[in-house]
């Protein structure tokens, strides 16, 4: 192998950067050309690449976002967009790529992976919703995001008597929402994963009241059938037996746009090292992820179509911490 390529794909976490810089960094150490693709499998169909030395990622270990640019493309999700993808591909002579991105993203992968080109996909995503990965690159910062806006509504929640629920980010995992839930010391959770009935939810609400608590605190998952918006719906008809009076705040991208942590950084650059070690092994479609304190390949074709399960023990401590 003497070319390879990156991208990042799908929605951007906090780490991303440190992946790349990771593949740039151990690929051309390895004696490989590295090539930057730019905004995800749009750029790859499109021919947007560009070669990536050692001092080109530097810089950028501690910035948000990509510097490779994201972005959503249907044109990959038909074999004619995914076969241009390759036509590219050979024509600047890259015979191995390194796909950063989550779920989604990974399908794309894996498809890429079944037409024959040499590729692995590494776990990101703030969803924390990839199997194959006890975590995946960006839930760190996005958790302690999440959780400095739980920590500040709490502070205006209890001048005011008032209760927030608070909407995360998550697509169809409630994972960020549990972890927010537990480290926000929220009164309750509701998460996609467990049918919520608004009426419960009410109830501990009524109960932190009448225990003299100044503030309460719902972590919502958006992907929850009663996210924050249905539930304060539910909760307008029913105001007069609620103590407090209720506000949303839906944190949505916020989470996504901090500068990563000192957990991403590291979990990224291992990832990253490990595409390039997966590559150079020709373990070929595979996700490179973090299994049990140690980079784990797992195949690609158990990871797609599923999403990771939540620890129920974990929605149980959520609801009896309060
Ligand atoms: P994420 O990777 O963050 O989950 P998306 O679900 O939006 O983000 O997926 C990102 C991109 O991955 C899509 O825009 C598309 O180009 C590609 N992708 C998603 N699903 C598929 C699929 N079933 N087949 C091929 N490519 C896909």
């Amino acid at each position: 192998m003497k070319r390879i390529g990156v991208l990042t794909s799908g929605g951007d976490a906090p780490g991303m950067n440190a992946a790349i810089r990771a593949v740039v960094r151990t690929g051309v150490a390895k004696g490989w050309e590295v090539y930057g693709i730019r905004e995800g499998y749009k750029g790859l169909i499109e021919g947007k690449m560009i070669p990536l030395g050692v001092r080109d990622v530097g810089g950028i270990i501690q910035r948000g976002g990509t510097v490779l640019g994201s972005a959503r493309c249907e044109e990959f999700k038909t074999e004619g967009g995914r076969l241009k993808a390759i036509r590219s591909l050979n024509e600047n002579s890259i015979e191995g790529l390194v796909v950063i991105g989550g779920n989604g993203s990974q399908t794309g992968t894996f498809k890429l992976h079944e037409m024959g080109f040499p590729v692995v996909g590494v776990a990101s995503t703030i969803d924390n919703d990839l199997v194959g990965t006890d975590i995946t690159i960006g839930v760190d910062t996005a958790l302690n995001i999440a959780l400095e806006a739980i920590d500040r509504l709490k502070v205006t929640g209890s001048s005011h008597q008032r209760g927030f629920l608070i909407e995360v980010m998550g697509r169809k995992c409630g994972y960020l929402a549990l972890m927010a839930a537990i480290a926000g010391g929220a009164e309750t959770v509701v998460i996609p994963e467990v049918e919520s009935d608004p009426e419960e939810i009410a109830q501990i609400l009524i109960h932190a009241y009448e225990k003299g608590k100044s503030h309460a605190i719902v972590v919502v998952a958006e992907g929850a059938t009663y996210n924050a918006t249905r539930l304060a719906e539910y909760f307008k008809q029913h105001e007069d037996r609620i103590g407090f009076a209720l506000r949303v705040t839906i944190l949505g991208h916020v989470q996504r746009g901090g500068a990563p942590g000192a957990s991403d950084r590291i979990l990224a650059s291992r990832l990253g090292a490990g595409a390039t070690d997966a590559l150079e092994a020709g373990k070929y479609g595979v996700l490179v992820g973090w299994v049990n304190g140690k980079v784990h390949t797992t195949p690609l074709e158990e990871v797609v179509g599923k999403t990771k399960e939540i620890d129920m023990e974990l929605f149980e401590l959520a609801r009896k911490l309060d």
